[in-house]
């Protein structure tokens, strides 16, 4: 009887202790958000004009993947989610928001970094994501401009926006946890970030504006527990960073010259830290 007590009593302390700080731990996410890495999405019309029968149909489908992994993380236990609008003609449809995250939409959102982001948040989904400019399977693949085909390098490695939102995180200490996107950016992703970090596919590509498409019902699914899995990942993610200064270096076709053969033009620079890393490209 008495050490039945004894142990009742430590027990108590230690849930006690334990306890409330485990429930109060806040498991903040920060979802970037692009839209060519979306389910059914694999032609630029569907991604470069805004509000097109067309683009406007493929942010329905933004919207459907992103409550998935919404529903995902919140059933995973992130108690914070804030979704940022990345694609450049941004994707968000106010009426189809998913409950249980917050939505940042339209342009310009000013400062530098990503809008929004801080060391506050525990871990970063890149959603929707692309592979980098030139990658053969690539769906849509470019970095930041697919027009002038733009291609950075940062101290010699060769990276697309998976690799630079990651740095940016980087810089904060966060993590990427979870990246969707089609097979080549999930690959691309735990090159860069390890296998630790969840990927969830949604199509494969054939070329460059060709996919075999994933039926919406079994993506969406996968999306969802993806998202849960991810949450549990988010201790055994490490951050991406760099060795700093940065040494950048970036490639274009300039627009300026013409067919048949566009000039190539190299632009080399160093940045002081990975903050800064999208300002002067
Ligand atoms: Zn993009």
């Amino acid at each position: 009887m008495r050490t039945h007590t004894r142990f009742q009593t430590v027990l108590a302390v230690v849930a006690a202790l334990v306890f409330p700080a485990f429930l109060s731990a806040q498991v903040k996410i920060y979802i970037m958000t692009d839209l060519e890495g979306v389910s059914g999405v694999y032609k630029f019309a569907q991604t470069r004009e805004k509000d097109t029968p067309l683009n406007l149909q493929a942010c329905e489908y933004f919207m459907q993947d992103l409550a998935a992994v919404v529903r995902g993380l919140r059933d995973g236990g992130a108690t914070e989610v804030l979704v940022v609008d990345g694609h450049g003609s941004q994707a968000i449809i106010p009426h189809m928001m998913a409950p249980g995250a917050k939505y940042a939409t339209g342009r310009p959102k000013p400062g530098i970094g990503l809008w929004g982001l801080d060391a506050s948040f525990t871990g970063m989904v890149q959603f929707g994501a692309h592979a980098m400019m030139g990658t053969p399977d690539g769906v849509l693949n470019h970095t930041q401009s697919s027009i002038p085909e733009n291609r950075y390098w940062y101290n010699g490695i060769e990276s697309g926006e998976l690799a630079q939102c990651a740095l940016i995180a980087g810089h904060f200490g966060v993590p990427t946890v979870l990246v969707t996107g089609d097979e080549a950016a999930c690959r691309e992703a735990t090159k860069f970030f390890g296998p630790a970090c969840v990927t969830v596919a949604v199509k494969r590509g054939i070329s460059r504006e060709a996919a075999v498409l994933y039926p919406f019902e079994e993506s969406r699914k996968a999306l969802y527990e993806g998202a849960r899995k991810a949450v549990a990942a988010i201790p055994q993610c490490k951050p991406y960073v760099l060795k700093l200064p940065i040494e950048a270096k970036m490639q274009y076709l300039d627009p300026k010259s013409g067919l048949p053969q566009p000039r190539l033009i190299t632009r080399e620079w160093t940045i002081p830290d990975a903050l800064h890393l999208l300002e002067s490209r």
